[in-house]
């Protein structure tokens, strides 16, 4: 039960992987959370819906008890060019979810949990020394001594309380999901449930074609660059010269949208203020290369609770102890203020293009690199 004059001991904004898993967390150790969100639940999200085992960790998830789509993959393709290079794994070292099913499951748990969820869009926050209030489209107003901003990258608490870098870099994405059923992947892939990466030729970015049982998930992402629009229509055409898109299938798909988001980069976010923290794509938390943002999101929001909790502890300055998150993130990515380490960056660049495509085209250096450091950040999956 929260204090006199608050509607709760914690608001959460925003009922993503981030959000769901603060209010989870808290919840079940008896800190009163209220959850609000604008969306209808289940709600879709742009995402390809790559996880990693470690996620499962973090949410403390046995897949038996997840009762939704949820693929094992225990291959990955990359395609350099026109040549599919292939890694094997002898244990699954990922996974492929639906994320209107797995976020919908996410704040399920939340509730079950003990908090409590408003179906309402964040319009205003304030802060003061006592606490922050936020007000919803709706008109209505709650106050807790402490907010956590998991709103993504449209967050209001990012928008309004902290100051935003001219200089940030986004990742701008396109894609489409859609349910066509198993039987039709099949006949158009010979790798169902086998994650297809297509790097783009300048290697700023790559397309995916990911098939998870009844769905077709067909996207591509570039860091900070327009470009997209342009390379969006060459992969499509890749896709058709290779089978995998007929005018049949293309037909059911559903419309392309995009969505940015910011990565951890040398840009930073400011994670933390006197009376909240910001978590997951709010805090612009998502991997540099791979653009892996729901491990940072599940993570960060375990951190965030646990010093949300220390926090609320009567003996501390809520101020100070919120300062412990910050030290937290980076210890877990490392400093924001160095630029993201290339090791290609000494190469002119014509010869940067050439090794990059040599060390993915390396069994081996695909496996311990490409994948083990850079999209699965596994060394244990270097190693299967
Ligand atoms: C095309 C694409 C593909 C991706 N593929 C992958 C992938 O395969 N694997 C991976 O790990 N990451 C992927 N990502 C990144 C990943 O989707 C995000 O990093 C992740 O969703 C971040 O989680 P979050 O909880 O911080 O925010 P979100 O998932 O964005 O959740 C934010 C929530 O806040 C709510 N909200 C926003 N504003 C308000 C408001 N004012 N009031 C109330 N509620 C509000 C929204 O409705 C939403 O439910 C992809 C991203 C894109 C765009």
């Amino acid at each position: 039960m929260a204090n006199a004059g608050f509607d709760a001991d914690v608001l959460v904004i925003g009922g993503g992987p981030g959000g769901s898993t603060t209010a989870w967390d808290l919840a079940r150790s008896g800190v009163d959370v209220l959850l609000l969100d604008g969306a209808d639940f289940p709600r879709v999200k742009l995402c390809a819906g790559w996880i990693t085992p470690q996620i499962l960790d973090a949410l403390e998830l046995d897949p038996q008890d997840y009762p939704n789509t949820f693929s094992a993959f225990t291959s990955v393709i990359l395609w350099v060019g026109n040549r599919p290079c292939r890694t094997d794994y002898v244990r699954p070292i990922s996974y492929g979810i639906i994320r209107a099913e797995f976020d919908h499951f996410l704040l399920e748990r939340a509730r079950e949990a003990g908090a409590r969820f408003v179906n309402e869009d964040v319009k205003e926050v304030a802060t003061d020394d006592g606490g922050c209030t936020v007000t919803t489209r709706g008109g209505s107003t709650y106050r807790a001594p402490l907010a956590i901003g998991a709103g993504g990258s449209k967050d209001p608490i990012r928008r309004k309380l902290v100051e935003h870098r001219s200089e940030e870099r986004m990742v701008v994405t396109l894609e489409s999901e859609t349910r066509v059923g198993a039987d039709t992947i099949r006949a158009h892939t010979p790798y169902y449930e086998v994650p297809e990466l297509f790097l783009e030729p300048d290697f700023r970015g790559y397309a995916w074609y990911f098939t998870k049982g009844d769905f077709l998930n067909i996207g591509i992402g570039r860091l900070g660059d327009p470009r997209i629009r342009d390379a969006h229509p060459r992969f499509l055409e890749q896709l058709r010269d290779l089978g995998r898109l007929s005018p049949d299938l293309e037909a059911q798909l559903t419309k392309f949208k995009g969505h940015p988001y910011k990565i951890y980069d040398h840009v930073p976010v400011q994670a933390h203020g006197e009376r909240f923290l910001l978590v997951g794509d709010a805090a612009g938390l998502a991997r540099h290369y791979s653009g892996e943002g729901i491990r940072p999101a599940v993570e960060s929001a375990r951190d965030a609770a646990a010093v949300a909790r220390n926090a609320l502890d009567p003996g501390e300055a809520i101020g100070q102890t919120l300062t412990e998150y910050g030290s937290r993130l980076t210890e877990r990515y490392g400093p924001q203020q160095a630029p993201v380490f290339d090791p290609t960056a000494w190469l002119p660049e014509r010869w940067q293009s050439r090794l990059v495509e040599w060390v993915c085209r390396s069994n081996r250096l695909r496996r311990d690199w490409v994948f083990g450091r850079v999209f699965l950040f596994d060394p244990e999956a270097a190693a299967s």
